[in-house]
């Protein structure tokens, strides 16, 4: 199983700005060396090495997962743009097994679905999942009236939409998926994905700061054994009292949930629009060393969700685990 984010914001779409530039160009001007600017090589390879130059990036929620030849998507926000043309570059935009799983229809989980290179392919089959019953309905209305020029009913693909469940397991493509229904306004489902004895569990756009102690047991169970787990984390611990109401986490509750869990690592995802990389990278460092002092002996690590973060999960047969 691979795993690949391609968009980790939540709420609106943020790119980064021209201050924000600013800020990192000085900061690897700075830090730059006479020996790390002399070639081409020495620039690359101080690019790579310095935290500078990336950012953990200003697209919302997708999530891309693929085994074999099969393209699961989880969410449809602005980074399913960049998949699409992954997709189609490299031959999986068409006819390919491609399965969309929705945790609900607000705008950030949605909008980039009318931007998805491979809904204009006239041979490809998309099946849309999710925990609803009228997801046709609520994909259907962001493209029509005025809202988008190529109505629904003009898609050159076949999109069909599929209900799971919320009690039950269901093969889709050789994987097994579950769902949870999170709290959020509106309805939403975070998923369980097990394939080959690979796993990822994503839960975004869920409030369970609000009455943790109810509720972890539920969620360990959920993830126990995932080598995955991505969670709404999109507040600090005083932020979160801000925004009580909102549907939104922080992440020390989910280091208590899964204190005594075995899983492979706690990703934190739905990240706040107002959040800079430094706020986000110092949330990170917080909610890790949290972990150290109430989890102390757990395998897991944490880690911030990155446009272009990347797993290997291989058949799990073998256990190779690769994160970039
Ligand atoms: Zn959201
Ligand atoms: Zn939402």
């Amino acid at each position: 199983m691979h795993i690949r984010f391609w968009g980790v914001r939540g709420s609106i779409a943020t790119p980064i700005s021209s201050e924000q530039l600013l800020v990192k160009a000085r900061a690897l001007l700075q830090q730059a060396s006479n020996e790390d600017i002399a070639s081409d090589e020495a620039i690359d390879n101080f690019l790579s090495e310095t935290e500078h130059s990336w950012t953990y990036g200003g697209n919302t929620s997708c999530v891309e997962v693929s085994f074999d030849d099969k393209v699961f998507v989880l969410d449809a926000g602005t980074g399913i743009r960049g998949l699409g043309a992954q997709l189609m570059a490299d031959g999986r935009g068409k006819s390919h097994s491609l399965h969309m799983f929705f945790t609900h229809f607000h705008w950030d989980h949605i909008c980039g679905f009318p931007f998805f290179g491979p809904i204009y392919q006239p041979e490809q089959i998309i099946n849309v999942w999710s925990g609803r019953s009228d997801a046709e309905r609520l994909l259907e209305i962001q493209m029509n009236d005025a809202h988008f020029p190529v109505k629904w009913n003009m898609l050159p693909s076949h999109v069909e939409c599929n209900q799971i469940p919320e009690d039950q397991e269901v093969d889709v493509a050789d994987a097994k998926v579950r769902i949870l229904p999170m709290i959020h306004p509106d309805k939403a489902y975070g998923y369980r994905i097990d394939h080959h004895g690979s796993s990822v569990c994503y839960l975004t756009d869920t409030e369970v700061s609000k009455q943790p102690e109810r509720l972890a047991e539920h969620y360990a169970k959920f993830v126990e054994g995932a080598d995955v787990v991505i969670v709404d984390a999109m507040y600090g611990f005083l932020e979160y009292h801000d925004h009580i109401n909102f549907g939104h986490s922080t992440i020390f509750n989910w280091i208590d949930f899964f204190r005594e869990s075995n899983i492979g690592e706690l990703v934190i995802f739905h990240h706040d629009p107002l959040a800079s990389d430094e706020d986000i990278g110092n949330l990170c460092a917080s909610a890790e060393r949290y972990r150290k002092l109430i989890a102390p002996d757990v395998e897991w690590r944490v880690s911030a969700a990155r446009e272009g973060q990347y797993w290997d999960l291989g058949d799990r047969s073998g256990t190779q685990v690769i994160n970039q």
